[in-house]
């Protein structure tokens, strides 16, 4: 089992963080181009495979472009992430809009960007038809399996879970686009995010091959393309192990061969976490040490810009960069006003003092991007950590102007 180490050296650690100042996300542009190679090598087996970044991941614009760069899309839920995108130059069907309780204006700006149109609801085809604009060509539902297939504590079961269409809507649903004027389809599903277990990911498209022959047979549609989502889990933990990707492509592949025997469709995902989550780091500094009922030890970072432990109790590995070999139990804790706002309980971990580096890993997906100015907190910068080892800010730091630009006095 490979043990989590620093990003970089500790002394190129102390050096940046002298440059930029604590707290920092820092990514690994080497680590981004290796598991996007990962990804496309083990896919490469599909003609037409396509990854859309989840954008809402790690949503800051040199991340993205990187993947852009490499050929991915982007899966875009909003209309700052469609506007994220259209600074970039991706548009057109690079761009997957699955969104919720979307609104006709947020449909209107998808449609004018020529975005693949994902629609999570069959009500929400009337706000799709009251954008503006004329209905799309292609469309594509998000479906919900219901008892089908078992989710997790991100998502939630799928039977709880407030998105997608019911397995008994699919047809009605298909039905009303093409009478609406639709004359490309696709499909779409997204039942679990950080998923471990490989055999997870064909189940989720024999649901969907399944769902395709339906749609053959009652509607006469062929489907352009099976989007299977995201969900690839990381090893948060050291005792864990990375999924077997090129396993779940071979096995995605005979469900395919096997459903579509003549013509495949295109299998589209929308992988975020795994892209980027092992890729970025939040870089603190021991602001203090509080001995009282339990032994603290306090960040100038807070929940405010990494909720994960605290929404979903989520464990990150925490390093101390430190040569000190004595260990002991602490919660490692941020300076907000909540009890939740703590990076770890009852972690052992090298006695840390004032000062020191405190590493927070696997932070590089749902981390910044979560990050929130409850009690005022200004959130983090991010820094990029370049091939060649150099580093570029890439976004600044929030600042009290920031805070203070909605308010009225
Ligand atoms: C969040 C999300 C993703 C990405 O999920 P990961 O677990 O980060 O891979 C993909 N698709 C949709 C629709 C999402 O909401």
């Amino acid at each position: 089992m490979p043990k989590k180490s620093l990003p970089c050296p500790q002394k190129k650690l102390e050096e940046i963080s002298q440059q930029y100042g604590t707290p920092f996300y820092l990514y690994s542009e080497k680590e981004i181009h290796h598991r996007a190679t990962l990804l496309r090598k083990a896919f490469d087996c599909f003609t037409g495979f396509q990854e859309f970044f989840a954008i809402k991941a790690t949503p800051t614009p040199k991340i993205m472009e990187l993947f852009r760069d490499y050929g991915f899309g982007m899966d875009a839920s909003s209309i700052a992430e469609l506007v994220l995108c259209e600074k970039l130059g991706i548009t057109g069907e690079n761009i997957m809009f699955s969104s919720n309780g979307t609104k006709p204006e947020e449909f209107r700006k998808a449609q004018e960007m020529g975005a693949i149109i994902n629609v999570d609801d069959i009500s929400l085809l009337d706000n799709l038809s009251a954008s503006g604009c004329s209905f799309p060509e292609l469309i594509c539902f998000r479906i919900n399996p219901g008892n089908k297939k078992t989710g997790n504590t991100i998502i939630g079961n799928p039977v709880d879970a407030k998105f997608g269409i019911t397995l008994d809507q699919v047809i009605p649903a298909y039905k009303k686009a093409k009478a609406l004027g639709a004359k490309r389809f696709g499909i779409h599903t997204m039942t679990g995010s950080n998923i471990l277990d490989e055999h997870y990911f064909p189940e989720t498209t024999t649901l969907l091959t399944d769902i395709a022959k339906e749609l053959k047979s009652e509607l006469d549609i062929d489907l352009e393309f099976i989007n299977i989502g995201g969900g690839f889990g990381i090893p948060y933990r050291e005792e864990e192990e990375e999924l077997n990707i090129e396993n779940i492509a071979k096995n995605i592949q005979k469900i395919f061969i096997n459903a579509f025997p003549e013509h495949q469709p295109k299998l589209f995902m929308e992988i975020g976490r795994w892209l980027t989550g092992p890729t970025g780091w939040l870089i603190s500094k021991v602001v203090s040490r509080k001995d009282i009922y339990k032994k603290y030890v306090v960040l100038d970072s807070s929940m405010a810009d990494l909720m994960r432990p605290g929404m979903y109790n989520a464990y990150h590995h925490i390093s101390i960069a430190n040569d000190e070999k004595k260990t002991e139990i602490v919660d490692v804790v941020g300076s907000l006003c909540e009890n939740n706002d703590k990076f770890a309980i009852d972690r052992e971990l090298p006695v840390s003092k004032q000062g020191d580096l405190v590493v927070i890993h696997d932070t590089g997906a749902h981390g910044r991007a979560m990050g929130f100015n409850y009690n005022g907190k200004l959130r983090a910068q991010e820094i990029l950590l370049r091939t060649d080892g150099t580093t570029q800010r890439i976004r600044r730091p929030e600042t009290l102007e920031d805070y203070f630009s909605t308010l009225i006095f």
